[in-house]
C-alpha cells in the first residue's frame, strides 16, 4: 500500500497557497505505475489551481519493492532514524529485505536501477570510489586541487555484450560537468566478480 499526505505550499511560481498531496510510502509492487514517476523525479507533480503551472515537491519517502525485496528510505533531510528503528523495519530485515538509506535522488534512482538489474550494490560501492580516486588524482594533475566532495558518480546502466560487460557510470563535477565512464567487469576481483550478481549475500 503506498501512502501519501496533505500539505500546504505555496506555488513556486505565483505564490498562491495550494493544498497539495505528496507521497510518504510508495509500493511500486501494488502500484507498478508510480515506479516510472519516481525514476523520473515526477512522484508529487501537480497543477496549481491559480496558474496551472507544475508544482514539483521532492520530498523524502519510503520505496517499498515487495517483488525484489527491498525498502529504500530517501530521506533529503537526514529524519531517517525513525523508520531505521522501526518494528517493521526489523520485521522486513527479517524476511530478508535489503534495507538502505539514501540522502539524494540521484542515489535513490541508482538503488533502484542497481536492484533491478540484480546488482550487488555493496561491489558498485566499491567500483566508485575507485573511480572517483582515480578521476581526482588525474584532476589534480589537470586542473590543479579538486574538492573530492564536489566529484559524484552515479551508475547509469549495464552493458551485457557479448565478450565485454561492463558497467557504465556518470560523472558530475560540481556544478554540472559531465562525463561517461565505462568499468569492465572482468577488472573487479575474483571475489567481487563472483558477488557482483548475488544479492542474497546482501539479505540477513
Ligand atoms: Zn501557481
Amino acid at each position: 500500500m503506498s501512502l501519501e499526505k496533505q500539505i500546504k505550499h505555496n506555488c513556486p511560481h505565483c505564490n498562491t497557497e495550494q493544498n497539495l498531496i505528496i507521497y510518504n510510502s510508495v509500493n511500486v509492487t501494488i502500484e507498478p505505475s508510480l515506479k516510472s514517476k519516481v525514476i523520473n523525479g515526477k512522484l508529487n507533480i501537480q497543477q496549481c489551481t491559480n496558474c496551472k503551472k507544475e508544482i514539483n515537491i521532492i520530498s523524502g519517502f519510503l520505496y517499498h519493492d515487495m517483488e525484489n525485496q527491498l525498502m529504500l528510505n530517501f530521506s533529503p533531510d537526514s529524519d531517517a532514524d525513525q523508520i531505521s528503528k522501526s518494528e517493521m523495519l526489523s520485521e522486513l530485515k527479517e524476511k530478508g529485505y535489503i534495507y538502505r538509506i539514501v540522502d539524494s535522488y540521484p542515489a535513490l534512482v541508482e538503488k533502484i536501477k542497481l536492484f533491478d538489474l540484480k546488482i550487488n550494490d555493496k561491489v558498485v560501492e566499491k567500483v566508485k570510489s575507485e573511480l572517483s580516486l582515480m578521476l581526482n588524482s588525474s584532476l589534480n594533475e589537470v586542473v590543479g586541487k579538486t574538492d573530492e566532495s564536489e566529484i559524484n558518480i552515479f551508475f547509469d546502466k549495464y552493458d551485457k555484450g557479448l565478450f565485454k560487460k561492463k558497467l557504465s557510470f556518470i560523472f558530475f563535477l560540481h556544478p554540472s560537468q559531465i562525463m561517461k565512464i565505462d568499468y569492465n567487469i572482468k577488472k573487479l576481483s575474483k571475489k567481487d566478480r563472483a558477488k557482483i550478481f548475488d544479492l542474497e549475500t546482501l539479505r540477513n
